[in-house]
């Protein structure tokens, strides 16, 4: 048969109909008719209407669009269902290039130094583990078995309280560490901490490798968790804890919340007579980053009394919702208001109005900005109140106006550097990162920036 052409070439309409006319140049043999047949029948389940323009469309999505999702989907009903492993290496928990780097790894696609001996790349004498230097580095070894990869699996294990046993295999192990999440800890910050691990024992080895560095095991491991935090701040920047605090103390890990709260869809009330209110929100680019706060006066009639909308620097988000909470309340002091009314304090982070409720709570380097709120609310009669996000809708935009907004980069974020050597206190310093893009979308560059400083920083000490 003719092996290319446009449709109308193979074929005619007929009563409005099309019918196919696909001509052999040579009668077919018994084995190719079988073929033969198979092909009309896959080209006559398409619906060829001459009345309609010639357009791409990708029919697994009713849109005609192609989506990744719609293709997995209908791979998904071509071939059966697709391995469980793939569903977790193609997870979304980790950079793209870590993903890329574990299905890599499943698939056995790592130049470790077996496989490059096995195409002479390097000498068979010259396959010894770069981490441990007693077995020859395999997959499973490096990843699995080596006394570095074993203390940080395990390590991290009695972080939790679990016992775990060494599955022979980098694919038993992910599907394994799975099925191991514990009850308190969100499933996907469980297999982001796997990456973690993994990525970083390969970096740990590389850097044996390339640059001739030996780092001790408790350097790899405090570099996966530093890792980890950062990955989890990133993806979930509300998260209560800094950087900092779930590196000082991984189990805070369980309390990061991963899944967006259920908003209630109740609006802004007014406040009773007597009383007035006093709603206020923060904005910061990212986890740390420009901030802005706002904030707003109302009455029993929903008639503003006064607003405030500024830019407080960079900084995170907890300091922004408390700093957005001091000023409104400093303002309130001051204002004419106060002798004769008492006022609500209304903020949609509900940790911050906890805080605010019990001191006690917060962690110590809040405290100051949380005493100062306490003591300026002691002069007037306040009451602090949490309010669903929909009903402080208008102290938000106040606070985007302010700085906080993504569409106002300042160019300039803060990062923290963690100093630590073996068997001594980690230092905590915060550093300010320039970001080249100057509108603060580049912040997981410099998350890898930031690590590349550490052990850079972590050398020099
Ligand atoms: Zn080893």
């Amino acid at each position: 048969m003719k092996k290319s052409g446009v449709i109308a070439e193979f074929g005619y309409v007929r009563d409005n109909e099309w019918k196919w006319d696909i001509a052999t140049r040579r009668p077919l043999l018994d084995w190719e008719r079988v073929m033969w047949n198979d092909f009309l029948r896959l080209v006559d389940s398409s619906n060829i209407n001459p009345e309609m323009v010639d357009s791409l469309a990708w029919t697994s999505n009713s849109n005609g669009l192609f989506t990744i999702k719609s293709f997995c989907k209908s791979a998904k009903v071509e071939y059966g269902p697709l391995d469980k492993i793939w569903e977790l290496v193609w997870s979304g928990l980790s950079p793209p290039n870590v993903e890329a780097f574990v299905w890599r790894l499943v698939h056995g696609r790592i130049p470790t130094k077996i496989e490059l001996s096995k195409r002479e790349a390097i000498g068979a004498n010259e396959v010894e583990c770069p981490l441990c230097k007693e077995n020859a580095e395999i997959v499973p070894h490096l990843f699995c078995h080596c006394k570095y990869a074993w203390t940080v699996w395990s390590k991290w294990c009695n972080v939790w309280n679990i016992h775990f046993t060494m599955p022979s295999n980098i694919r038993d192990l992910l599907l394994s560490w799975k099925d191991m999440t514990p009850k308190f800890v969100n499933g996907q910050v469980w297999i982001m901490c796997a990456f973690s691990f993994i990525w970083s024992i390969w970096k740990c080895r590389n850097d044996a490798v390339f640059n001739a560095r030996n780092h001790g095991v408790e350097y790899l491991f405090d570099q996966a968790v530093l890792r980890l935090a950062w990955w989890s701040k990133t993806r979930w920047p509300d998260g209560r804890w800094a950087v900092t605090d779930i590196v000082a103390d991984p189990s805070r890990l369980k309390e990061v919340q991963t899944s967006p709260t259920t908003m209630q869809q109740t609006r802004w009330t007014a406040p009773g007579r007597g009383s007035l209110k006093f709603n206020t929100d923060a904005a910061v680019q990212g986890s740390y980053g420009m901030a802005g706060v706002g904030g707003v006066l109302r009455d029993e009639n929903a008639k503003i009394l006064m607003y405030f909308s500024k830019g407080v620097g960079v900084c995170d988000v907890m300091t922004a919702v408390l700093v957005a909470i001091n000023k409104a309340l400093t303002i309130f002091v001051d204002s004419k208001w106060s002798k004769e009314y008492e006022v609500i304090l209304e903020s949609d982070n509900k940790i911050a109005i906890e805080w605010l409720l019990d001191h006690s709570l917060s962690p110590a380097h809040f405290r100051n900005l949380i005493y100062n709120s306490l003591e300026a609310s002691s002069r007037i009669r306040c009451r602090f109140s949490h309010v669903s996000r929909e009903g402080n809708s208008l102290a938000d935009n106040l606070a985007k106006r302010g700085g906080g907004g993504k569409s106002q980069g300042a160019g300039i974020l803060r990062a923290t550097v963690i100093l630590k050597c073996p068997g001594q206190p980690a230092i905590f310093k915060r550093i300010l990162v320039f970001c080249a893009c100057k509108d603060g979308n580049c912040r997981i560059f410099l998350l890898y920036r930031t690590m590349q400083l550490h052990c850079a920083l972590f050398f020099l000490q």
